[in-house]
Protein backbone atom coordinates (compact mmCIF):
# COMPACT_ATOMS: atom_id res chain seq x y z
CA UNK A 1 0.00 0.00 0.00
CA UNK A 2 1.24 3.21 -0.95
CA UNK A 3 2.09 6.11 1.93
CA UNK A 4 -0.61 8.83 2.08
CA UNK A 5 2.16 11.35 1.52
CA UNK A 6 3.13 13.19 -1.46
CA UNK A 7 6.81 12.61 -2.41
CA UNK A 8 8.75 15.70 -3.97
CA UNK A 9 11.19 14.35 -6.62
CA UNK A 10 13.83 16.59 -8.19
CA UNK A 11 13.65 15.96 -11.47
CA UNK A 12 16.32 16.56 -13.92
CA UNK A 13 15.51 15.48 -16.89
CA UNK A 14 18.02 12.93 -16.56
CA UNK A 15 18.22 9.11 -16.74
CA UNK A 16 18.71 9.03 -12.91
CA UNK A 17 15.68 11.56 -11.75
CA UNK A 18 13.02 9.74 -14.18
CA UNK A 19 14.08 6.80 -11.95
CA UNK A 20 13.81 8.21 -9.14
CA UNK A 21 10.48 9.07 -10.12
CA UNK A 22 9.13 6.03 -11.49
CA UNK A 23 10.36 5.11 -7.78
CA UNK A 24 8.57 7.76 -5.86
CA UNK A 25 4.98 6.32 -8.21
CA UNK A 26 5.20 3.08 -7.01
CA UNK A 27 5.45 4.07 -2.57
CA UNK A 28 3.75 7.49 -2.45
CA UNK A 29 -0.09 8.75 -2.99
CA UNK A 30 1.10 11.62 -4.74
CA UNK A 31 4.52 12.61 -6.09
CA UNK A 32 5.07 16.23 -7.46
CA UNK A 33 8.27 17.43 -9.27
CA UNK A 34 10.62 20.24 -8.87
CA UNK A 35 13.42 21.28 -11.38
CA UNK A 36 16.08 23.47 -10.60
CA UNK A 37 17.45 25.73 -13.68
CA UNK A 38 20.94 26.89 -12.49
CA UNK A 39 22.63 27.76 -15.65
CA UNK A 40 23.99 24.06 -16.22
CA UNK A 41 25.43 23.84 -19.55
CA UNK A 42 22.90 20.91 -20.35
CA UNK A 43 20.40 23.43 -19.85
CA UNK A 44 17.44 21.41 -22.39
CA UNK A 45 17.30 19.36 -19.52
CA UNK A 46 14.56 21.50 -17.91
CA UNK A 47 12.36 20.78 -21.37
CA UNK A 48 12.89 16.85 -20.58
CA UNK A 49 11.95 17.11 -17.16
CA UNK A 50 8.93 19.14 -17.91
CA UNK A 51 8.04 16.57 -20.56
CA UNK A 52 8.61 13.49 -18.27
CA UNK A 53 6.45 15.08 -15.80
CA UNK A 54 3.96 15.69 -18.15
CA UNK A 55 4.19 12.13 -19.25
CA UNK A 56 3.11 10.84 -15.62
CA UNK A 57 0.64 13.71 -14.79
CA UNK A 58 2.68 15.06 -12.18
CA UNK A 59 2.36 18.70 -11.14
CA UNK A 60 5.94 20.05 -11.75
CA UNK A 61 7.23 23.64 -10.29
CA UNK A 62 10.30 24.66 -12.42
CA UNK A 63 12.73 27.36 -10.59
CA UNK A 64 14.95 29.75 -12.32
CA UNK A 65 18.19 30.68 -10.46
CA UNK A 66 19.44 32.60 -13.92
CA UNK A 67 23.08 32.92 -13.43
CA UNK A 68 23.36 32.89 -9.60
CA UNK A 69 25.07 29.51 -9.20
CA UNK A 70 27.61 30.95 -11.80
CA UNK A 71 27.82 34.34 -10.11
CA UNK A 72 28.69 32.05 -6.73
CA UNK A 73 31.38 29.57 -7.64
CA UNK A 74 33.23 28.71 -10.61
CA UNK A 75 32.28 24.83 -12.46
CA UNK A 76 32.97 24.06 -15.82
CA UNK A 77 29.21 22.76 -15.77
CA UNK A 78 28.09 26.49 -15.75
CA UNK A 79 30.61 27.55 -18.21
CA UNK A 80 32.72 26.61 -21.12
CA UNK A 81 35.58 25.27 -19.09
CA UNK A 82 37.31 22.06 -19.40
CA UNK A 83 35.23 18.93 -18.15
CA UNK A 84 37.77 16.13 -18.34
CA UNK A 85 40.27 18.14 -15.88
CA UNK A 86 39.98 18.69 -12.19
CA UNK A 87 37.99 21.73 -10.72
CA UNK A 88 40.06 25.00 -10.46
CA UNK A 89 39.35 25.38 -6.65
CA UNK A 90 40.28 21.60 -5.62
CA UNK A 91 42.77 19.43 -7.47
CA UNK A 92 40.70 16.93 -5.80
CA UNK A 93 37.18 17.08 -7.51
CA UNK A 94 35.97 17.02 -11.32
CA UNK A 95 35.82 20.11 -12.95
CA UNK A 96 32.40 19.48 -13.30
CA UNK A 97 31.78 19.80 -9.83
CA UNK A 98 29.18 22.86 -8.65
CA UNK A 99 30.00 23.78 -5.02
CA UNK A 100 26.49 23.17 -2.92
CA UNK A 101 24.42 22.18 -5.27
CA UNK A 102 22.69 18.99 -3.90
CA UNK A 103 22.78 21.51 -0.87
CA UNK A 104 20.84 24.19 -2.60
CA UNK A 105 18.46 21.87 -4.90
CA UNK A 106 17.63 20.23 -1.37
CA UNK A 107 16.66 22.71 0.36
CA UNK A 108 14.48 24.56 -2.67
CA UNK A 109 12.78 20.62 -2.59
CA UNK A 110 12.37 20.95 1.10
CA UNK A 111 10.61 24.28 0.89
CA UNK A 112 8.30 23.02 -1.96
CA UNK A 113 7.25 20.14 0.57
CA UNK A 114 6.66 22.64 3.26
CA UNK A 115 4.16 24.63 0.86
CA UNK A 116 2.48 21.56 0.42
CA UNK A 117 1.61 21.28 4.45
CA UNK A 118 2.26 17.55 4.70
CA UNK A 119 2.60 16.27 8.14
CA UNK A 120 6.23 14.46 6.93
CA UNK A 121 8.21 15.75 4.22
CA UNK A 122 9.56 13.22 1.78
CA UNK A 123 11.99 14.50 -0.40
CA UNK A 124 13.83 11.80 -3.62
CA UNK A 125 17.01 12.78 -5.15
CA UNK A 126 18.93 10.58 -7.71
CA UNK A 127 22.40 10.90 -5.91
CA UNK A 128 24.60 8.09 -6.42
CA UNK A 129 28.00 6.86 -4.36
CA UNK A 130 28.35 3.53 -6.58
CA UNK A 131 29.92 5.07 -9.83
CA UNK A 132 31.25 8.10 -7.76
CA UNK A 133 32.35 10.96 -9.38
CA UNK A 134 33.60 12.74 -6.51
CA UNK A 135 31.15 15.09 -5.70
CA UNK A 136 31.19 15.38 -2.22
CA UNK A 137 27.52 15.91 -2.05
CA UNK A 138 26.42 13.51 -3.05
CA UNK A 139 27.68 11.13 -0.62
CA UNK A 140 24.98 9.11 1.84
CA UNK A 141 26.49 11.18 4.89
CA UNK A 142 25.60 14.24 3.37
CA UNK A 143 22.14 13.37 2.44
CA UNK A 144 21.66 11.78 6.09
CA UNK A 145 22.86 15.46 7.61
CA UNK A 146 21.11 17.52 5.31
CA UNK A 147 17.60 15.88 6.10
CA UNK A 148 18.65 16.43 9.56
CA UNK A 149 19.70 19.80 8.92
CA UNK A 150 15.75 20.67 7.19
CA UNK A 151 14.11 19.21 9.57
CA UNK A 152 15.71 21.63 12.25
CA UNK A 153 14.99 24.46 10.10
CA UNK A 154 11.59 23.25 9.14
CA UNK A 155 10.57 21.99 12.33
CA UNK A 156 9.04 18.86 10.73
CA UNK A 157 10.11 15.55 9.80
CA UNK A 158 12.09 15.38 6.90
CA UNK A 159 13.50 12.65 5.19
CA UNK A 160 15.93 12.17 2.18
CA UNK A 161 15.28 9.02 0.15
CA UNK A 162 18.19 8.08 -2.25
CA UNK A 163 17.48 5.38 -3.82
CA UNK A 164 19.60 5.21 -6.66
CA UNK A 165 23.12 5.25 -4.06
CA UNK A 166 24.10 2.35 -4.46
CA UNK A 167 23.12 1.16 -7.38
CA UNK A 168 25.26 0.74 -10.47
CA UNK A 169 24.16 2.45 -13.89
CA UNK A 170 23.11 -0.82 -15.27
CA UNK A 171 21.06 -1.69 -12.08
CA UNK A 172 19.40 1.48 -12.79
CA UNK A 173 18.32 0.70 -16.50
CA UNK A 174 17.03 -2.58 -14.66
CA UNK A 175 14.73 -0.64 -12.61
CA UNK A 176 13.41 1.58 -15.23
CA UNK A 177 12.48 -2.05 -17.26
CA UNK A 178 10.87 -3.83 -14.10
CA UNK A 179 8.62 -0.88 -14.46
CA UNK A 180 7.99 -1.01 -18.14
CA UNK A 181 9.48 2.41 -18.89
CA UNK A 182 13.06 1.10 -20.13
CA UNK A 183 11.93 2.66 -23.43
CA UNK A 184 10.75 6.14 -22.30
CA UNK A 185 14.28 6.33 -20.28
CA UNK A 186 16.05 6.24 -23.39
CA UNK A 187 13.83 8.52 -25.66
CA UNK A 188 12.72 10.65 -23.09
CA UNK A 189 15.68 11.80 -20.66
CA UNK A 190 19.06 13.52 -21.16
CA UNK A 191 22.36 13.36 -19.48
CA UNK A 192 24.21 14.95 -22.00
CA UNK A 193 26.76 17.14 -20.95
CA UNK A 194 26.81 18.78 -24.66
CA UNK A 195 23.18 18.86 -24.71
CA UNK A 196 22.97 16.41 -27.72
CA UNK A 197 19.77 15.06 -28.43
CA UNK A 198 20.96 12.17 -31.06
CA UNK A 199 19.30 8.97 -29.60
CA UNK A 200 21.31 5.55 -29.58
CA UNK A 201 20.54 2.72 -28.16
CA UNK A 202 21.51 4.01 -24.85
CA UNK A 203 19.74 7.06 -25.17
CA UNK A 204 20.20 10.77 -26.19
CA UNK A 205 23.70 12.05 -26.04
CA UNK A 206 27.29 12.75 -27.63
CA UNK A 207 28.63 9.72 -26.48
CA UNK A 208 31.68 11.29 -25.78
CA UNK A 209 30.92 13.79 -22.71
CA UNK A 210 31.71 12.13 -19.12
CA UNK A 211 28.09 11.74 -18.58
CA UNK A 212 27.47 9.96 -21.89
CA UNK A 213 30.52 7.61 -21.27
CA UNK A 214 29.04 6.66 -18.12
CA UNK A 215 25.51 6.19 -19.56
CA UNK A 216 26.83 3.85 -22.38
CA UNK A 217 28.91 2.12 -19.92
CA UNK A 218 25.90 1.31 -17.83
CA UNK A 219 23.56 0.20 -21.07
CA UNK A 220 26.76 -2.03 -22.25
CA UNK A 221 26.58 -3.70 -18.49
CA UNK A 222 22.59 -3.91 -18.67
CA UNK A 223 22.64 -5.31 -22.27
CA UNK A 224 25.18 -8.45 -21.11
CA UNK A 225 22.54 -9.49 -18.50
CA UNK A 226 19.87 -9.08 -20.29
CA UNK A 227 21.63 -10.11 -23.81
CA UNK A 228 20.04 -7.23 -25.71
CA UNK A 229 22.50 -6.60 -28.73
CA UNK A 230 25.44 -3.91 -27.11
CA UNK A 231 25.90 -0.65 -28.27
CA UNK A 232 27.74 -1.15 -31.60
ZN1 LIG B 1 27.39 13.78 -24.03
Amino acid sequence: MKEDLTATVLLSGGQDSFVCLLWARERYARVEAVTVAYGQRHALETFYATRVAQRFVIPHRLLDLGGLMREMAPSALLDDGDLSGAHPLSAELPASFVPNRNGLLLTLAANHAYSLGEPRLELVIGACQTDYSGYPDCRDVYLKSKAVELSLGLDRPVSIHAPLMWKTKAEIFSMAEAAGELDALISETLTCYAGDEALHAWGRGCGACPACQLRMKGWNAFSETRRLPANP
